[in-house]
């Protein structure tokens, strides 16, 4: 299981992850998007850090998702604020506190985020968005509940990699891509699968 202490690190070593990771979301939509998903999620995981770092002590763990998401949410703007502070708060707002973490608690918090997005932002699978990556890595996580907790982030993040590769055979159906012709935009992935992708690959790596 995950402590609030270990949540709290886990989330800031995800941040670190994806700000390191920049360029290449820069690199990714900039192929068929507008090129800001690397800039947007910069500076929305520093927000996140920020409010991370200060809150050392913190018992509740579901409260560091909800104070990162909601931090995401304010400084990022625009639809990707929306959806990726919502992959923080919506499964965490809410809940009974808990002081540590287990497998069926993370699959229960990101199914929520993943009802939520969807309902928000009308994603199917396959419309190649983030809820490609984000679906898979779900149910690995909703199989995981009998296994240790680096099992289950190794599955999550493999079907966020097998989900994120995936997006490369579709068409969009959001943003710029979405106007491009089908044969510009098939063969790329996209940018907020990859993001997704880091954030559990990030996850798995702090556990392990
Ligand atoms: P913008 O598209 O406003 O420039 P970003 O570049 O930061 O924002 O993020 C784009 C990513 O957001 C896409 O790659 C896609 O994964 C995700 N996205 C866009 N629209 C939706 C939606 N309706 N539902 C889920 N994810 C979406
Ligand atoms: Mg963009
Ligand atoms: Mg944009």
């Amino acid at each position: 299981t995950l402590s609030a202490e270990d949540t709290r690190n886990m989330l800031i070593y995800v941040a670190d992850k994806v700000i390191a990771q920049k360029p290449y979301l820069t690199v990714i939509d900039s192929a068929i998007g507008d090129g800001d998903h690397g800039i947007g999620m910069c500076g929305g995981m520093q927000k996140a850090k920020k409010k991370l770092v200060k809150m050392q002590g913190e018992t509740n763990a579901y409260k560091l998702f909800e104070t990162a998401g909601m931090a995401m949410l304010n400084s990022m703007g625009g639809a990707s604020g929306v959806i990726f502070g919502s992959l923080y708060l919506e499964g965490a707002k809410g809940m009974d506190p808990k002081a540590e973490l287990n497998v069926e608690d993370l699959a229960v918090m990101e199914r929520k985020s993943l009802i939520n997005i969807q309902k928000r932002g009308g994603a199917q699978a396959g419309d190649k968005t983030m809820v490609d990556a984000l679906i898979p890595a779900v149910e690995a996580l909703e199989s995981h509940t009998q296994s240790s907790l680096l099992e289950a982030l190794k599955a999550a993040e493999e079907g966020a990699r097998q989900g994120m590769e995936d997006t490369k055979k579709y068409i969009a159906k959001y943003g710029r891509a979405k106007s491009l012709a089908p044969e510009d935009v098939i063969g790329h992935q996209d940018a907020g699968a990859t993001s997704v992708y880091f954030i559990f690959q990030g996850m798995r790596e702090f556990v392990e």
